[in-house]
């Protein structure tokens, strides 16, 4: 099989191809704007590699699609802060980029495996949300952090289209706030554009105190990077079409944690690392609260439970996540500890 990775330096992107790579004998076509992420397969001779960007290297990507027998475009911005500060980025990438992808892929029947979100749900209040009865629950147009959802809803209904009309095969899959290595450039933390395990990371060791949004009782269900990418995989394999005009929810139910929750693991765990304590990034961690409007702005308006139906993925795939909250956290803080301590040698908790 021959699979076109869009956005393959990405924190699905990377790991998707270290598993393709070690565990099946596919190419992997990939294109991604940088390569920091990944080094592991870079050197793989089926690994053929791109460094461009999908608004300019269009031939390039126009001939792969034809050529390869699946397509996952996952160039996407995925980072709330963003939906509210530059929407008509969000836009312009996430939707326009992808839609042009997805025509092209339509003309040349290559399946795609779609990046939706669990964002499409908004504010449902299923206690399960399910792919085939939930309703999509989105705030006003002045609420610009549902851009994002609304981008993504619309490219799913426009596979789902092409599906009906002519038997184009696709699935959809909706990742619930998977947590890794790699999940976000540290640095980025320093503005707020990250998601919220790696903004807890990054405030602790650039000194900074944890922020609490609105004093995070609102609730997310982690999943470690590893389950969510053996549940892509079996979507890809796609064994007897079994997948094909299929959606799947890929979360952990069982690791449903509030946001406050989340800050004091992340608390615990810089406090009992060795590296952590060696390089002052434990000492004197604080936790306070900021409401929704001094974190995000005026665009923003926040989801406070999201728990998924893994019943499609379950039956269909066969499928269970294995990683419990506290070994994903372990595994996650840990890494960004040593990749921190690695890049910046020498270097102690820098003040805020
Ligand atoms: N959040 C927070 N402090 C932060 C960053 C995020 O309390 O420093 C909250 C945010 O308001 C949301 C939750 O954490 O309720 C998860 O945010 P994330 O950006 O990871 O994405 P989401 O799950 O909302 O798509």
């Amino acid at each position: 099989m021959k699979v076109l990775i869009l956005g393959v330096n990405g924190f699905i992107g990377s790991h998707l191809s270290e598993k393709i790579l070690t565990e099946t004998d596919w190419d992997i076509y990939g294109l991604d704007i940088s390569s920091e992420k990944i080094g592991n397969v870079i050197d793989n001779p089926r690994f053929h590699f791109l460094e461009g960007d999908i608004d300019i290297n269009k031939e390039w990507i126009e001939y792969h699609i034809k050529k390869c027998d699946v397509v996952l475009p996952l160039v996407a911005i995925a980072t709330p802060l963003t939906y509210v500060q530059d929407p008509l980025r969000v836009f312009e990438l996430d939707f326009e980029a992808n839609l042009a992808i997805i025509k092209q892929a339509v003309k040349y029947r290559t399946r795609v495996i779609f990046p939706s979100t669990s964002e499409v749900y908004g504010m449902c209040t299923d206690d399960e949300f399910n792919e085939e009865t939930s309703n999509f629950i989105l705030g006003p147009t002045n609420k610009q952090r549902w851009i994002y959802s609304c981008c993504k809803q619309l490219l799913d209904r426009v596979l789902w289209a092409h599906g009906q009309k002519s038997g184009f095969k696709f699935s959809i899959f909706r990742p619930y706030n998977w947590l890794g290595p790699r999940l976000d450039d540290i640095e980025s933390t320093k503005e707020g554009s990250s998601r919220v395990i790696t903004q807890f990371i990054g405030d602790v060791i650039h000194g900074k105190p944890i922020r609490l949004v609105n004093g995070g009782l609102q609730k997310r269900c982690f999943l470690y990077i590893d389950d969510g990418i053996d549940c892509l995989l079996k979507i890809i394999e796609n064994k007897d079409g079994a997948c094909d005009s299929k959606i799947f929810n890929i979360g952990n139910p069982d690791n449903n944690m509030s946001i406050a929750e989340l800050a004091d693991e992340v608390k615990a765990i810089f406090e009992a690392h060795p590296l952590a304590k060696e390089h002052g990034f434990s000492d004197n961690i604080k936790i306070e609260k900021v409401t929704e409007e001094e974190f995000y702005g005026k665009g923003y308006q926040d989801v406070s439970f999201r728990v998924p139906s893994i019943k499609n993925a379950k039956e269909t795939l066969g499928w269970t996540p294995k990683h419990d909250f506290k070994s994903a956290m372990k595994l996650t803080v840990d890494w960004f500890i040593q990749d921190y301590v690695k890049k910046n040698p020498g270097k102690t908790k820098q003040a805020a």
